[in-house]
């Protein structure tokens, strides 16, 4: 790797260069002795003159046009035309009424999709990228929107470049700027290209830049139109529904046109029947399948938010149902990520636990981990945990910054496992400090310091030492060594021929409920697997300590690993539980063997290097905390509070939304088979017409809307973690839901059919009929929509009350069904009569015995 010299550690921006062309009145250069970057007056001053650093998207679709979008539907428009037609034969309240109920059906739509419209753009603003900028000398994580020309900002190996700028300073910075310029080889940043450019992203190193352009002055916002925008791509179940909706589509149109064609040969009005025949192609096309499907999954997904899972494509939450293998990191995800330094274990020291500043290694280690570090002594709380542990543990023991000057810096980076540090002494002199991962560092060593002396690394030593390294491991903790060389000039970098010094235990715990987690796993299927750099006993320990691995679960390291075949690999995959001193690389080879496997991998990661795993995976998650832009672009899901015990949580709502997708369908399904039926059933055996079509339209307003969405809304079922993942090419319908769905759908048909030929013997009258199939008709699909709640029981074994909303839902029905009853005015426009108690005790006992019957059979 090139060294980059650092070009100016104690950097102020430079007014010429540095500062953005347009340059307002007034304004200051920001000199040596004020604080780094610009003060809060400063930047609202600029914010108000240059706007929101943001590149104006799609136009959102005006609300007027999204409501009448609601009418496209041809049955919709054919409908309204009918309509229009019947004003001029006088049929006003009929004709205004059926007007209402279709623009209510279509309001509710634009409500609908309105909201989801909003959740999915408020996710979208969750996942917005923010930039480290130096506001009145405090580096701080601002929303990239709210960065303005002038701003300093700290862009490190994994960020997105928030702006355009020029750089400052630099430490073996590259930027992948194929998105604006097509060449995928990583750009090398420095002193002879300063420029960084918006949208690229940071592949290695770190830098400091000075913004120049925002929003749409940058070079990314000529190029319009490229955001980040969460995807709206169809979800194969939308697809797969999309696909099918139009089958039962033209099956519905199908037999609408033979009960109008048959109502017309027998003599019925010709217009009658046409809107008979469109109203239940309204009322029975199930047009609003896709719509709910979207509006369910967009509140799942607004829930799972709250949860800290933030999921980025709505694909992911269908794809979770499925997931059979979980791949976590274990920093941070599966551990706590609060390091703190526990041991030090030298050649003359075995261990201690506070430093013992006798011994000499252990003071040099000291001074190695004070000036061999990326946290920036005006940024202390930047850096991973494990460099801010080393770094708070020896700025504890040596609080004055040693009098050194960095000359040159190859930064820590996860492939490497090791960084380095060329220091300049007071003398002239020059010092290499390098920190790392211990077996990397021991093999880059020729002899290792015991107390004042210096000796030849022998074999006997390194066997102590690897010993050493061991025990510390053996008890869970991560294992840093440190090592130095005298160096000959600044251009002397070499991380070889180095003195060993000794290693710094730091411990992590595991998070709460990790193992809890980890056993909801076990028992719904899912299989954990670690992934870490750490060293395997660190990573076995903590495993064990987490019921990752069990008797009988192997560990892998990345050097078996790279001794493996493909082939090799995907035969051990499945017995394996725990991957360590694995690299980034060996990500993707672990998630492709899974997947060949035919396992559902969800894979998280945080550094750049993990993007290409993440992406590959069925499921790739980032980390929200820790994770780079890359990664958390690549991913489907983005874990807030980078927990793992939030990804089962998530899995259980995925397999939660899907069986609650599942209820509906069967609901709005079996009901409009059962609409269709009726009609056709009562054409068939040349009875009247058994309702008219506000009555249909009626009964589609009233149990097709809210109904649906609340079944959607259905709380999770604690059984859902108890059975095994559902797997992904499995229909829909599958476990016999399309046979039930048929069957109620008869049922219904039969009960409304039965009501109405027993009120019609009984009364001799066909409004009382009609009416007694209208209540029967709602009735039953009411009483069915509480059945649909449960697919293993009958509706005797449902808990009634934990879903208040349908509970509501349900209510408002049956408040409409009455009112259309037994309100005079509304007798005179829906056609019905006040039925007595004898006349609605049939009805009744029908509805009520399809799910009795149902009960007895499921028994
Ligand atoms: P996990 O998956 O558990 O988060 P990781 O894959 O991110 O782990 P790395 O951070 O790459 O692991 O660390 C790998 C090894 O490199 C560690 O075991 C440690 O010995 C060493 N190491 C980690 N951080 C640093 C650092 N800042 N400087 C030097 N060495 C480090």
């Amino acid at each position: 790797m090139k060294w980059m010299n650092v070009l100016n550690q104690e950097f102020l921006p430079q007014e010429s260069s540095a500062l953005p062309e347009k340059k307002p009145q007034g304004e200051e250069p920001i000199r040596e002795e004020k604080p780094r970057g610009l003060s809060r007056q400063e930047v609202l001053r600029r914010k108000k003159e240059y706007g929101e650093n943001v590149l104006v998207g799609k136009r959102k679709k005006h609300a007027v046009i999204l409501f009448f979008e609601q009418y496209k539907d041809i049955m919709t428009m054919i409908l309204l035309v009918c309509t229009a037609a019947s004003v001029f034969m006088g049929e006003y309240v009929e004709a205004i009424t059926i007007a209402v109920i279709v623009l209510m059906n279509g309001f509710l739509g634009f409500l609908q999709e309105r909201k989801t419209e909003r959740t999915l753009e408020s996710l979208q603003a969750m996942a917005a990228p923010h930039a480290n900028v130096f506001r009145g000398g405090v580096l701080c994580s601002q929303p990239a929107s709210e960065l303005v020309p002038g701003d300093l900002v700290l862009i490190e190996a994994g960020d997105r470049i928030p702006a355009d700028g020029t750089l400052v300073s630099s430490v073996a910075l590259s930027c992948d700027e194929s998105m604006l310029t097509g060449e995928s080889v990583a750009v090398k940043k420095g002193e002879d290209e300063q420029s960084v450019y918006m949208g690229c992203t940071v592949v290695g190193g770190r830098g400091e830049f000075l913004v120049e352009h925002t929003g749409m002055r940058t070079k990314m916002g000529q190029i319009a139109g490229m955001l980040n925008q969460i995807s709206e791509e169809p979800t194969p179940l939308q697809k797969h529904l999309a696909g099918l909706s139009k089958y039962i589509a033209a099956g519905c149109l199908l037999i609408c046109a033979i009960v109008s064609i048959t109502g017309v040969l027998r003599g019925e009005d010709l217009f009658s029947m046409l809107i008979t025949g469109v109203s239940l192609a309204v009322a029975a096309v199930p047009e609003g399948l896709c719509a709910v499907v979207t509006i369910s999954l967009a509140l799942a997904v607004s829930r799972m938010v709250k949860q800290n899972a933030l999921v980025r494509k709505l694909h992911a939450v269908e794809t979770l149902g499925c997931a059979t293998v979980i791949c976590s990191d274990k920093t941070g995800t599966i551990t706590k990520n609060q390091m703190s330094v526990h041991a030090f274990s030298t050649m003359k020291t075995k261990e201690c636990e506070k430093p013992d500043r006798s011994d000499e290694a252990i003071e040099q280690m000291l001074l190695c981990f004070r000036v061999c570090t990326a946290v920036q002594d005006d940024a202390p709380t930047h850096g991973s945990a494990t460099e801010q542990a080393l770094y708070r543990c020896a700025s504890a023991e040596i609080p004055q910054k040693p009098p050194m000057t960095k000359v040159a810096e190859i930064p820590f980076d996860s492939t490497r496992k090791r960084m380095s540090v060329l220091m300049k002494t007071p003398g002239g002199g020059y010092t290499l400090y390098a920190k790392g991962a211990p077996d990397v560092l021991l093999s880059r060593c020729s002899s290792v310091q015991v107390g004042s002396r210096i000796v030849p690394l022998g074999a006997v030593e390194r066997a102590q030492l690897v010993k050493q390294n061991g025990v510390l491991a053996d008890r869970a903790m991560r294992v840093i060594g440190a090592a130095y060389r005298q160096a000959f000039d600044e251009t002397d970098t070499a991380e070889e021929g180095l003195v060993f010094l000794g290693f710094a235990g730091l411990t992590d715990p595991p998070r709460d409920g990790v193992k809890q987690a980890v056993f909801r796993g076990r028992q719904a299927g899912i299989k954990t697997v670690m992934i870490t750099g750490d060293h395997k006993n660190t990573a076995a320990a903590i495993a064990k300590q987490t019921g990752i691995l069990t008797e009988g679960e192997r560990v892998v390291t990345g050097a078996e690993l790279d001794r493996m075949d493909d082939s090799t690999l995907r035969n051990t995959v499945m017995q394996t539980s725990v991957f360590a001193r694995v690299s980034p690389e060996h990500k993707l080879r672990i998630v492709r063997a899974f997947k060949q496997r035919g396992q559902i991998t969800a894979m998280t990661g945080d550094g750049v290097n993990d993007a290409p795993a993440v992406k590959e995976a069925d499921i790739g998650v980032s980390m929200g905390k820790t994770g780079t832009d890359v990664t958390k672009e690549a991913a489907d899901m983005i874990l807030l509070d980078d927990d793992f015990s939030t990804m089962m949580t998530a899995v259980a709502e995925g397999r939660s939304i899907y069986a609650n997708i599942r209820k509906f369908i069967r609901y709005l399904l079996s009901c409009n088979i059962g609409e269709v039926l009726t009609m056709f059933l009562g054409m068939l055996f040349s009875m009247p017409v058994i309702l008219l079509p506000i009555q249909i339209l009626l009964v589609n307003l009233v149990t097709d809307g809210l109904p649906a969405i609340a079944l959607g809304l259905e709380p999770y079922d604690q059984n859902v973690m108890k059975k095994p993942p559902r797997k992904p090419e499995e229909s829909i319908f599958s476990n016999g839901l399309g046979f039930r769905i048929i069957m109620c759908g008869i049922l219904i048909g039969l009960t409304t059919l039965g009501s109405f030929v027993c009120v019609y013997r009984m009364t001799g009258d066909v409004t009382h009929a009609r009416t007694a199939a209208l209540f029967s008709l709602i009735f039953a699909q009411l009483l069915h929509v509480f059945e649909c709640k449960t697919e293993e029981g009958s509706i005797f074994s449902i808990s009634f009350f934990n879903n208040k909303k349908l509970i509501a839902a349900a209510a408002v029905s049956v408040t409409v069904l009455f009112c259309v009853m037994y309100v005079p005015w509304l007798q005179m426009i829906f056609s019905t009569v006040s039925l007595s108690f004898e006349e609605l005790l049939w009805p009744m006992l029908f509805c009520l015995a399809a799910p009795v019957l149902r009960a007895v059979i499921h028994r």
